[in-house]
């Protein structure tokens, strides 16, 4: 975008005359934004966004599109693009937005939203921590040993290892294991979740060869039993998180997997994902698998992410049979993929919720799932009733609608919900979202039937007053 230059005189002057009016890099960099934006920006850095801006202006005035502009227009002209150039700057970085989509487990966003408790947590690990050090005994100490061994006694694994996410866990459980050998896996699980995590090339890249059976919709435990042979080191189970087979199809139960895995002396690794290790089928996700029903029917290994329904920050949970977890502690990719201070430590206060059962309370993630329409409805019906009182030109209106688990999870999963659809006398729907977007902290929000719809599920109540403030505005 860029600000258009007024004309005060009334006779058109060459180029060349305009052009000496440009303010230099220097007075540019030197006047009032400039030395707001030196502050946070630097020097060098605020003076080469004056060059650009002065090198733009030079075009435009070359051009001929600039045709009377005194020294104070161009200078004021200049001011605005630097300082429209270095927010935009500002913006690219990773910050705070209001999530108003209504889509739980949004990966754009940044996926699960962390509970106070986690957040707190992680910013207290930021100093120093005691991350591999034990405090009672002064020596040095195991990393991640807490976190672990909360998710040992939630979900019944002999041992749990922490990596960067669950790309990370399935590309280091098959390299670990795989790698010179085959993997079979049933066609009805050769997925792609969220356009750069594809079976297929996963299992390229860990230098197993694939062995696919079955059919798309149908494979039967005889199809695994056939086709194993001496090479054949993992059966692999692959959650298929973003979409469904349905209608006629089988598949064999994980139990009967685990048990002709035993007698074959092969692993088997089920990647589930999604990874609720809460029930969560009241809320409609009844075919989310529990991590625990995975370790229970007897798989060796078993991996799902940290930030999609459990709910704390990205990282990838390895659990399974003691053996297998050893051996990929002591494995030298571990040391590439392992987590850093904050992942522990939010992970822990997470895990911790789980523990004392107030997960949906504390959750973000499940207390978004678990509330209710009519929840909603009454929140967005008080939040039309403070806005009301502002901006004559705004329509709020509550329509029907749904929300979305999202992150790859629970495609089928419809989360009835209350929208508050948003209409402005002079603004079309996209001027509006543009200008929610714009907001001190962006409001992010969807266009439904020509007006922006916004799902307070994924709002949470500081955030509320944010918004009606900005609404207010309009
Ligand atoms: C989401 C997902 C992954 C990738 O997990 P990340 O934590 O995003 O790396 C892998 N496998 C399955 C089945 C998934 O649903």
């Amino acid at each position: 975008m860029s600000s258009a230059i007024s004309s005060s005189s009334s006779s058109a002057r060459a180029s060349n005359d305009i052009l000496r009016s440009l303010p230099s890099v220097d007075e540019l960099v030197r006047a009032s934004s400039g030395k707001l934006i030196t502050e946070s920006a630097g020097e060098s850095h605020t003076a080469n966004l004056a060059r650009s801006v002065i090198a733009e202006l030079r075009g435009e005035i070359l051009e001929g599109s600039v045709l009377v502009a005194t020294e104070g227009e161009l200078l004021e002209v200049a001011n605005e693009r630097l300082v429209s150039a270095w927010k935009s700057e500002e913006r690219k970085g990773v910050r705070r937005v209001i999530n108003a989509t209504g889509v739980i487990i949004h990966t754009n966003l940044g996926r699960a939203p962390l509970s106070e408790n986690a957040r707190e947590a992680m910013a207290d690990a930021s100093g120093y921590g005691s991350l591999e050090f034990a405090v009672e005994t002064g020596k040095r100490g195991k990393r991640g040993i807490r976190a672990e061994s909360l998710l040992r006694e939630l979900i019944g694994a002999e041992e749990v290892l922490i990596v960067n996410n669950c790309a990370a866990a399935a590309f280091f459980v098959l390299t670990a294991f795989a790698s010179g050998g085959e993997v079979v896996i049933s066609r009805g699980e050769m997925v792609e979740i969220g356009g750069d995590f594809r079976v297929p090339d996963v299992l390229e890249q860990s230098g197993a060869t694939l062995r696919e059976i079955g059919t798309t919709n149908r494979t039967k435990l005889a199809d695994y039993a056939k086709v194993i042979n001496a090479n054949t080191r993992v059966l692999l189970r692959v959650h298929p998180s973003n979409y469904r087979i349905v209608g006629f199809t089988s598949m064999p139960s994980l139990s009967d997997l685990a048990v002709l895995a035993r007698e074959k002396g092969v692993i088997l690794y089920e990647d589930i994902g999604s990874g609720a290790i809460v029930d969560l089928s009241r809320f409609g996700l009844n075919d989310e698998p529990l991590v625990q029903a995975s370790i229970t029917a007897g798989v060796d290994v078993v991996t799902f992410s940290g930030d999609k329904l459990l709910g704390g920050p990205q990282c990838g949970i390895v659990a399974g049979k003691a053996e297998i977890i050893d051996k990929l502690r002591k494995h030298p990719l571990y040391r590439a993929l392992r987590v850093d201070k904050h992942t522990y430590a939010a992970l822990e206060a997470t895990l911790e919720a789980y523990r004392r059962g107030t997960e949906f309370d504390e959750i973000p993630v499940l207390r978004m799932i678990a509330i209710s329409k009519e929840q909603i409805r009454e929140r967005a019906e008080r939040f039309i009733g403070s806005i009301l009182a502002g901006s004559a030109d705004l329509r709020l209106e509550i329509v029907d609608g749904v929300s979305a688990i999202g992150g790859g999870a629970a495609p089928n999963v419809v989360l009835e919900t209350a929208l508050i659809a948003v209409s402005h006398a002079r603004k079309s729907a996209s001027q509006l979202e543009l200008t929610l977007r714009n907001a001190a902290t962006p409001i992010i929000t969807r266009i439904s039937d020509d007006r922006v719809m916004i799902d307070l599920r994924t709002v949470s109540e500081v955030e509320e007053a944010e918004l009606i403030e900005s609404l207010s505005g309009l």
